[in-house]
């Protein structure tokens, strides 16, 4: 088979103490799944998880520069536990969705917040709010077999030094094990999808020359500057 231009090349990300990278296939982000970061947004954290999602090629692996995107003046920041899946399914039982989990790692939300809240208002889609090139920084996947599974333990990220968002994974309203289930009954789920599992609140608009660096406890940190 020939193309009629090149393809694009896989997205892939790195994995701690392999030298086999990790093949990204579909991006999916839970919105809102801590309880203070849904209050800030002015919501209930009762309500069921939802999803939304980013372009597999948004992703920026291992951070460093990230160009200040476009149509903007609110970019904000929202760092969250990345779940990496080795394997996939349908209606995958909230007992059996940990098996499907390869790694964890950390990653960044971006968010262009006047553009989401203006489709919120409006009843659009978020994609112009949050599907936008370099919006996905992420860090390495640590295995599961490393790291195990992280139910707890704290969430951060400063501006510059400075700390603006403090958690802990424990405050997730939906746990890894009941997103994946969930998601997994609205679409098959396969190896290579990556799920950003909500951030705590704090978040915060940034600037060009902005240095943000964030972590998870046991997944290690990762680090952008605004360009
Ligand atoms: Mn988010």
């Amino acid at each position: 088979m020939s193309y009629v231009f090149p393809p694009a090349a896989q997205v892939v990300v790195h994995v701690a103490g392999l030298t086999a990278v990790f093949p990204v296939r579909r991006v999916y982000c839970v919105g809102r799944n801590y309880a203070d970061h849904a209050a800030e947004m002015g919501a209930d954290s009762r309500e069921p998880p939802f999803f939304f999602s980013k372009p597999a090629d948004a992703l920026v692996p291992g951070g460093g520069d990230v160009a200040y995107p476009p149509m903007t003046s609110n970019l904000q920041h929202e760092v969250e536990l990345v779940v990496a899946l080795g394997k996939g399914g349908s209606n995958i039982p909230a007992d059996q969705a940990l098996e499907c989990v390869f790694g964890y790692a950390v990653g960044f939300d971006l968010t262009r917040r006047d553009l989401q809240s203006r489709a919120k208002d409006k009843g659009h889609p978020w994609d112009m709010g949050k599907g936008f090139d370099q919006g996905g920084p992420i860090g390495e996947i640590l295995p599961v077999e490393n790291v195990g599974h992280p139910l707890k333990g704290a969430i951060w990220l400063k501006v510059n030094g400075e700390l603006r968002q403090s958690g802990d994974l424990a405050q997730m309203s939906w746990k890894v094990a009941e997103v994946i289930a969930n998601l997994s009954s609205y679409v098959c789920l396969a190896p290579g999808d990556l799920i950003f599992t909500g951030t705590p609140a704090g978040v915060s608009t940034v600037v060009r020359g902005d240095v943000l660096e964030g972590g998870v406890a046991g997944l290690g940190e990762l680090k952008i500057r605004l360009v």
